[in-house]
């Protein structure tokens, strides 16, 4: 049922008037596990589950009740003024489930792009260098040094100014784009040969699944290679792992499935729920090299996040969310192939667990074109995606893990009636 309410749009308005920037058409009213109702009375299955940070759906019980019992000691102190138990206990969480056989250390900011500047920070003081490889598409946030290391998903750096001088751009391998592994390997070592020697690199930060930039999967083989490339320069490996961490992809962090460990992982979204916490985990002796207050902030690892996200690793084990993301991946994987059949639209359905995404190409060329119609057409028929993409034309779903099978089967649906009315309007 639709609610009349006359004075929404003038808000809407008025809320892009006062530069809060981008608004979306709908504006939430609650939201529980997988579904969100909004300030109309419209019920919405929510496949974009806020950007990959909602694994555990929205105000899963435990989190909610983990963050109200904190809500009832304290809420804040800061972490370098006064200590709390669970601050150190999401750190020895996370030492244990970052991959890699080796003495471990945590540190707790708030947003993915501070886990990402701090990664940066570390990785130059152990090795004391100032270069970071950073690939083509990839995306690593829009403070000033992650934009620097963004690729060109979108014009995000357009009118920021100059860029960091100290990143390198390498390609990512993408069959689909014509870009193989030794294509790749190569393009660092044209870096290597033209711009940079390798002992002014202090890092290779890379997405084990590319996210923003379009849901393409390194291999492990890649992986390995630059690994190998890493360790015989002296480089740190930093996994960006901000959204594809936290469970999403069928193992906790998808390094796991690719073989080697990093050096530095990053983490942030779904790890607390809802809840803004980020971090890095680091091999001990690489993380012991910034100065102590090198690393920090006023919010970072706030405790009502360090109880949401201990609460989050707890229902992981408790619900088998990791087979469930395989799970949920495996239905969404072959009831899109289904629609590639379809849909000749579709040229790709790929990802790695449940990062789950289709790509759009018409006349061998990428057809962004149809993803905001998408959008708005399953919007309209009570379905929220979300695209991405370097060329735009990639549709993307990040359903809450906890969601039941009617709810994706639901939602599957619409997105199928979506494709049949935009494609053959
Ligand atoms: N790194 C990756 C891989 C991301 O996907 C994102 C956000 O989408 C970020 C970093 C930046 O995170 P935040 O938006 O929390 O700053």
């Amino acid at each position: 049922m639709t609610k009349t309410n006359d004075g929404l749009m003038a808000r809407r308005q008025a809320a892009v008037a006062q530069g809060v920037g981008q608004i979306h058409p709908i504006f939430t009213e609650r939201a529980e596990n997988a579904t969100v109702w909004d300030v109309e009375g419209r019920e919405y299955i929510d496949f974009a589950g806020g950007i990959a940070v909602l694994n555990t759906g929205h105000l899963h019980p435990k989190v909610k009740a983990a963050v109200a019992e904190q809500l009832n000691a304290f809420s804040h102190t800061c972490f370098m003024v006064l200590g709390y138990e669970s601050y150190i206990a999401v750190c020895e969480k996370l030492n244990h489930l970052v991959p890699g056989d080796f003495a471990k250390k945590t540190a707790l900011f708030t947003s993915g792009s501070e886990a990402v500047e701090n990664a940066v920070k570390v990785a130059r003081a152990y090795t004391k260098r100032a270069g970071v490889i950073a690939f083509t598409s990839g995306y690593h946030g829009r403070t000033m040094a992650a934009l620097a290391l963004t690729g060109k998903v979108a014009p995000y750096s357009k009118g920021m100014g100059l860029m960091s001088a100290n990143v390198f751009r390498a390609e990512f391998p993408c069959e689909m784009h014509g870009v193989s592994e030794d294509d790749a390997i190569e393009s660092i070592e044209r870096i290597f040969k033209n711009d940079a020697e390798p002992s002014d690199i202090a890092a290779i930060i890379l997405e084990p699944v590319q996210g923003e930039g379009g849901f393409y999967a390194a291999t492990p083989s890649f992986m390995k290679r630059l690994r190998e490339l890493c360790d015989n320069h002296g480089i740190v490996l930093i996994a960006d792992e901000v959204q594809t961490g936290a469970g999403r992809t069928g193992t906790f962090f998808a390094m796991e499935q690719m073989g080697v460990a990093a050096d530095i992982t990053t983490f942030a979204k779904s790890i607390a729920g809802g809840f803004p916490l980020s971090g890095i985990t680091g091999k001990a002796e690489v993380m012991d090299a910034i100065t102590a207050g090198g690393l920090g902030g006023t919010y970072g690892g706030s405790p009502l996040a360090c109880a949401a996200a201990l609460a989050v690793i707890e229902v992981f084990e408790e619900e088998q969310l990791l087979a469930r993301a395989n799970d949920v991946g495996n239905k969404l994987k072959s009831a899109l192939t289904d629609m590639q059949a379809k849909y000749p639209q579709i040229a790709d359905v790929r990802g790695l667990g449940a990062m789950i995404a289709i790509e759009l190409m018409e006349d061998g060329q990428p057809a962004p074109q149809y993803s905001a119609k998408i959008l708005a057409e399953a919007r309209s028929r009570g379905l929220i995606l979300l695209s991405c993409g370097t060329y735009g034309n990639v549709i993307r779903v990040l359903v809450p893990l906890t969601a039941p099978d009617a709810q994706i089967e639901a939602g599957l649906a619409i997105m199928d009636g979506t494709f049949q009315a935009v494609f053959t309007s």
